[in-house]
């Protein structure tokens, strides 16, 4: 497969990422929260658009599903058709395909199968993507999983968020593919992310190697996507390691009493405030 990450709203803070995901042979697409399309079509060649079979959402805001009309259109003029519009929930707009938790699509080589993670928003869909010609894995995890982060609970609770990351993305991807699931999130926020946990979780070097090497990784890239796997999350992502005792002690939970929910509203909490 072939996966090429488009920056949206880098100049305005955003900093988002729209994604072509494409077979092997290059001659089907699903294209990725296209939020601004005046950024995306440059990135696209003609052969590029020819490919694309839908439009895809991770959830309804509108940095990631605002531009499906224009997109829509702006594909038609080009390729002549109308392509599908997959997403979470009728909030996005002209969606035609709405995935039930663990539904399955085919693309050319590539089955792809949706995680329903709602929190974030109610229609948050996390997609897992796997190639059977090639064994590559990748998984599109909108503003649900973040490296070393996560979204912020605008529709959801701790306890759906603590689901979505420790239950039905795991469960969803299956253990024997944590390692070769590549994670593309829908933002570039590794650095702010990486720049909370050390203060607030492991501030010490040596209290989490994993998480030292994404800090030095960071410090020379400022592009993370795609670059990490499910496994390293689990490693090295807080939200993801609710009993670790250094994340407990970062929540004040110092009697080892704190329910996963209570330890996921407590760590976001003090994101939110950071
Ligand atoms: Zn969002």
């Amino acid at each position: 497969m072939h996966v090429k990450p488009i920056k949206m709203r880098w100049l305005t803070g955003g900093v988002n990422y729209s994604y072509l995901l494409t077979t092997q042979d290059r001659s089907k697409s699903w294209l990725i929260d296209s939020a601004e399309v005046a950024e995306v079509l440059p990135h696209l060649s003609n052969s590029e658009m020819d490919s694309i079979e839908a439009i895809v959402n991770t959830h309804h805001h509108y940095d990631h599903a605002g531009g499906n009309i224009a997109m829509l259109a702006a594909l038609k003029k080009q390729i002549g058709r109308t392509v599908k519009v997959i997403a979470g929930s009728g909030n996005s707009p002209a969606a035609s395909d709405i995935p039930k938790h663990l539904q399955r699509y085919s693309l050319g080589d590539l089955e792809i199968t949706c995680i329903r993670t709602p929190c974030h928003t109610q229609d948050s869909v996390c997609y897992h993507v796997k190639d059977s010609d090639t064994n590559e894995q990748a998984l599109f995890t909108g503003d649900t999983l973040f490296t070393a982060g996560c979204g912020r609970f605008f529709e959801g609770t701790a306890e759906e968020m603590d689901t979505a990351l420790n239950d039905r993305i795991p469960k969803g991807v299956q253990e024997p593919n944590w390692n070769i699931t590549r994670v593309f999130p829908g933002h570039e926020y590794t650095k702010s992310n990486v720049k909370f946990v050390r203060k607030a979780v492991y501030p010490n070097l040596g209290d989490n190697k994993s998480f030292d090497e994404l800090e030095k990784f960071c410090e020379g890239h400022e592009v993370t996507t795609g670059h990490f796997t499910l496994t390293d999350e689990m490693q090295f992502n807080p939200f993801m390691k609710l009993n670790d005792p250094l994340v407990r002690k970062a929540v004040s939970d110092h009697k080892n009493a704190f329910t996963h929910a209570q330890v996921m509203n407590q760590l976001r909490k003090m994101k939110n405030a950071a």
